[in-house]
């Protein structure tokens, strides 16, 4: 029998490649087809209804049972007009994944006749049976239950698969005791501590600022593949990353990929999820090639960061979904190939007000400017003062590939911010000590909005390596992982940035009780904070060896794995920061904690396995039958009376193959054994930590002489597809 990887090619070469799919309507036509937003809201409610809903979405509170019912009915009426059978709470539990348990509207009544239903209690809450999800001890099995409650803020849609619809009603996810159990509640928690912190700080410049939403828009990077190649790569299908496989003859190298045009099959692809997007409400607005062969990004208008989050976790979903129906698979993984790039999440993050303005847009006048300038000091002050929870937050078992892997952002935080805020920020520092009394006319001239749009119109001054990016009126948070949930970054950054703006504000306070002027209060803490988060500014090479000196001279931390950078989650100062703004108790950060580190222990567990397996039974047969053939060609020319010179290649071949052989395989068994004694480790951080250093470490040895076999082996003979299959045939 022909192995799976050659007949996948030769399906592949078979097969039209290609679903077409039919002509969009205009994207504005398609557009929230699917949401019960707040158009559709109108149309379906009673009055009375609506404004609870509406004025539930603006205060964050719970609706009460009677409009609870209305709002049901309406949504039920909805949604049966558009042919949905079934509901589900939607949320987005601990797994990193998102959630579903469908119930269907259809009931009996007791004359046994059939209706559809859908009452307030069922929208509000529900209690799935959800044991299984991970809580961290949080939730004992035998007391299972976890509550799923209507998250208003996030309007309710409709899931299409095939001919089937669901009604999703997006849910938070709690315990019965009230501990978050999913990534959205605590993220809901710090949108209110910032808004609050930020409101308060705004009212120094503007007193008609009520409202500020943090922003996120998200660049989503991916990989797209044949799917019949894919299916038979096991590592891919078990890991979602390739943990064997030479690099191809031609790789990035010739950066021909990127921003090229995109191949027609998978133009095919994005055209039809970008479809499901739109219906959706998902704004997606661009989309190209990336830097590495069968790599691409799509990226959105941003949203509210609560809206935008849950979004992307939809995105994600859909992606891979519709891949199916184009035989395609999506790989989401931050490493699926060695030597070529990786896959990172952009978070484009910024503050907008209710009055129209983005707070880390530079002003026009002194007084929006000394705003401005306000917000973006007190931004890199939260990313100095608390650099290593938000490494905490990006960490896990496929970004720890990207970060301090020479690629993608370094596991240093550093911000950038280009040549003219530099300057900026460095010449109010010069004036340390200096009267701002006499000064504060010239301090508030600084002529920072001539300067800026230069800053956004100059795509050269831009710096690829660095974690954290100012791009002229918003941050980038470029290091987060491709498969991530936005959620665990946006939480962290949203409530270190609360923090900061709360501390600022008292000092500001202080000084003005004191007897001085506003704006030299403000000016003199904004200075203050400019010399005390120096170290983090960063203009150069993220990537050099030089960097990694200079910035331990610099006293920032570089936390390359995992098990290590997930301490930040539970030491005080965190600990203080997230109870303090009532984000975490202490009690689930422990969870967290706990959760993250089983979630990296069972990745790099079954990682292990995987290349265990495939190294004995899919490395080592090929190999073992590419030397028996040779063996029997050298039997054969000896028999013949060839000399020794005659077949000294052959002799040559038979042993590398075996040096590679006997290696692997040793490998293999110190590796398992590695794997017993870990397994043997009770507490959590110790097992991930045997995992990271004393498991793991055998993974490269393995693939070093794996794919040396590759090189080796008749091509015929080898199972596993190659990388120059899975990159570049489609
Ligand atoms: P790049 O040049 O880095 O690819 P773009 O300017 O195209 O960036 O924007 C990338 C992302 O940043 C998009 O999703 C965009 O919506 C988002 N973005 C732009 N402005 C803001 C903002 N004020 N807040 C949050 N995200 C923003
Ligand atoms: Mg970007």
């Amino acid at each position: 029998m022909q192995s799976l990887r050659l007949n996948a090619l030769h399906d592949l070469f078979a097969s039209s490649k290609f679903t077409e799919v039919p002509a969009s309507k205009t994207i504005s036509h398609l557009f929230g087809e699917n949401v019960f937003d707040l158009k559709q809201a109108r149309e379906f409610l009673s009055d009375e209804a609506y404004k609870s809903l509406t004025s539930s979405i603006k205060n964050q509170t719970r609706i009460d049972r009677k409009m609870g019912d209305q709002i049901a009915s309406a949504l039920k009426n909805w949604a049966l007009s558009k042919g949905v059978t079934h509901f589900t709470h939607w949320f987005q539990p601990l797994t990193g994944a998102t959630a579903e348990k469908h119930d269907s509207f259809f009931t009996l009544k007791s004359d046994g006749s059939a209706l559809e239903e859908f009452d307030g209690a069922a929208l509000i809450q529900q209690e799935p049976d959800a044991s299984s999800f991970p809580s961290g001890g949080l939730r004992a099995t035998f007391e299972a239950r976890g509550y799923t409650a209507w998250d208003p803020s996030s309007p309710p849609f409709i899931m299409e698969m095939g001919n089937g619809k669901t009604l999703c009603i997006p849910t938070i996810f709690v315990s019965y005791t009230g501990e978050s159990l999913d990534a959205k509640t605590p993220l809901l928690k710090a949108n209110m501590a910032l808004e609050k912190a930020a409101i308060d700080v705004c009212q120094y410049f503007d007193k008609n600022i009520t409202k500020v939403n943090a922003t996120l828009g998200w660049e989503q990077e991916y990989f797209v593949i044949d799917a019949s190649i894919a299916s038979s790569r096991p590592d891919l299908a078990m890991t979602g990353r390739t943990v064997l496989g030479h690099a191809p003859a031609k790789g990035q190298q010739l950066e021909d990929h990127y921003f090229g045009a995109i191949p027609e099959r998978v133009y095919a692809f994005m055209r039809d999820f970008e479809d499901e997007a739109y219906k959706l409400g998902i704004p997606l607005r661009t989309r190209h090639n990336e830097v590495a062969p069968s790599q691409f990004e799509c990226a959105p208008i941003f949203e509210e960061v609560n809206i935008a989050v849950d979004h992307n976790t939809l995105l994600m979903d859909i992606m891979t979904r519709v891949a199916k129906r184009h035989n395609l698979v999506v790989l989401l993984h931050e490493k699926p190939f060695a030597g070529i790039n990786g896959s990172g999440k952009h978070n484009n993050w910024s503050l907008a007000t209710n009055t129209g303005v983005n707070l880390l847009s530079p002003g026009k006048t002194p007084k929006t400017n000394l705003m401005f300038l306000a917000f973006f000091v007190n931004t890199i002050k939260a990313v100095y003062d608390y650099a290593d929870l938000l490494r905490a937050s990006i960490a896990s078992a496929g970004n720890d590939h990207r970060l301090g892997a020479n690629e993608a952002p370094p596991a240093i935080i550093s911000i950038f911010i280009g040549k003219y805020l530099s300057d900026t920020l460095n010449e109010i520092e010069k004036r340390v000590g200096e009267n701002f009394d006499e000064q504060d006319e010239a301090m508030l001239k600084l002529d920072i909005h001539k300067t800026i749009p230069e800053l956004l119109m100059d795509n050269t001054d831009r710096n690829r390596t660095s974690p954290f990016a100012f791009t002229g009126n918003k941050f980038e948070f470029r290091a987060v992982g491709s498969s991530a949930n936005c959620a665990g970054p946006m939480t962290v950054l949203n409530t270190i940035m609360a923090e900061t703006l709360v501390q600022f504000k008292k000092t500001v306070d202080g000084l003005i009780e004191q007897g001085e002027k506003k704006e030299v209060a403000l000016m003199q803490v904004i200075q203050k904070y400019i010399v005390e988060s120096k170290p983090v500014l960063f203009e150069g090479d993220g990537y050099s060896e030089a960097w990694e000196k200079e910035a331990e001279k610099r006293g920032l931390s570089n936390i390359k794995t995992t098990p290590l950078a997930l301490d930040a989650f539970v030491n005080t100062k965190s600990k203080n920061l997230f109870t303090n703004h009532h984000i975490y108790t202490e009690a689930e950060l422990e969870a967290r904690h706990e959760i993250l580190l089983e979630n990296y222990i069972k990745k790099i567990q079954i990682e292990a396995r995987v290349i265990g397996d495939i190294a004995s039974t899919y490395v080592l047969p090929p190999a073992i039958k590419y030397q028996n053939i040779l063996l029997e060609n050298l039997r054969g020319l000896k028999d013949a009376g060839f000399k020794e010179a005659d077949y000294s290649a052959q002799k040559q071949m038979i042993t590398k193959l075996s040096e590679h052989i006997n290696i692997i395989n040793i490998n293999v068994k110190a590796m398992i054994e590695a794997r017993k004694k870990a397994n043997e480790l009770h507490n959590h951080k110790d097992k991930a930590i045997a995992y990271c250093d004393d498991v793991k470490s055998y993974f490269e040895k393995i693939r070093y002489h794996a794919d040396k076999l590759e090189l080796l082996v008749d091509d015929e003979l080898w199972e596993l597809p190659k990388y120059r299959e899975l990159l570049f045939l489609r």
